[in-house]
């Protein structure tokens, strides 16, 4: 049920963190992988040890916020596979935070582009690939923080992830009839390196709040995050479009 035998899939922000930990669960899972992300000496680690499992991934290295590398990617899925069937559309960044009276319209922008502009054009390339194919299943990373939780000082972040909720949800209808599916996952927090928890200046005060945040009194390693991706890219769930999945410990209910 959870298998992805015979599927192709693009895994963006696979580099590192939750992208990386999904592009190797999906190839142990029997995916053919297309690897995103700008820097290309950790795609090609992450593509040999793919190989070395005895997976198959093909690195290709580039800007999300770039049209052509978008289209880019899905031919190479299309070249070197056949075509499309998933498409894990997972770069984000928190970008500039801070009160929103000094927040520059360039930093708004930054993180407008990097988190949602990059998403519509991900899926503008994909979408027709899938409907070549008979269907398939896009899934953008979002987030609580614009959903369920307003955080100080996350102004573009919080927009852009949200703005991600609307996109998923017009493209679940708009391609539903297609087989295409569309879901956004909501991760709570998460050990990555570009979790808060891991900044340069974060002490150990700064995990224990953070982890205090979710009902389960900790926070996720990317590997458990991966699993939920796995499961809105397989027909495990295949009843399932439109939605705004939490894989967040509970941190979007806890009130302790
Ligand atoms: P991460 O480890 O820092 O990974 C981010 C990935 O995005 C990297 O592979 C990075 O690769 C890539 N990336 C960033 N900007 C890019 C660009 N312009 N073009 C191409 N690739 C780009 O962070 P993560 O925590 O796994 O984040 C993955 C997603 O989860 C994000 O959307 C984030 O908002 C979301 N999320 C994270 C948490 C958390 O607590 N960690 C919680 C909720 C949601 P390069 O630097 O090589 O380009």
């Amino acid at each position: 049920m959870f298998a992805l035998a015979n599927k192709a899939a693009i895994v963006t922000g696979a580099s590192s963190g939750i992208g990386r930990a999904t592009a190797k669960l999906f190839a142990e899972e029997g995916a053919k992988l297309v690897i995103a992300a700008r820097r290309q000496a950790e795609l090609d680690q992450l593509a040999a040890e793919i190989e070395d499992a005895g997976g198959t991934a093909v690195a290709l290295a580039g800007d999300v916020r770039d049209e052509a590398y978008a289209k880019a990617l899905v031919d190479l899925a299309v070249g070197r596979f056949g075509g499309l069937d998933i498409a894990f559309n997972n770069v984000g960044s928190v970008g500039q935070t801070g009160p929103v009276s000094e927040l520059s319209l360039e930093g708004w922008r930054e993180t407008l582009d990097t988190n949602l502009t990059s998403a519509f054009l991900g899926a503008k390339c994909q979408v027709p690939a899938m409907v070549e194919r008979g269907g398939g299943s896009l899934i953008f990373t979002c987030t609580f923080i614009g959903h369920t939780v307003g955080m100080p000082g996350m102004t573009s972040y919080a927009a852009s992830k949200a703005g991600l909720i609307g996109l998923t949800q017009v493209l679940a209808a708009e391609y539903g009839a297609k087989g295409v599916r569309v879901n956004a996952l909501l991760p709570g927090g998460t050990d990555t390196p570009s979790s808060i928890t891991n900044a340069p200046d974060a002490g150990p005060e700064v995990l224990a709040f953070v982890k205090g945040l979710h009902a389960l009194k900790r926070i996720a390693r990317p590997q458990e995050i991966a699993r939920s991706v796995l499961y809105l890219a397989s027909d495990a769930s295949s009843f399932t479009t439109g939605t705004a999945l939490f894989a967040d410990g509970g941190v979007s209910i806890n009130r302790t």
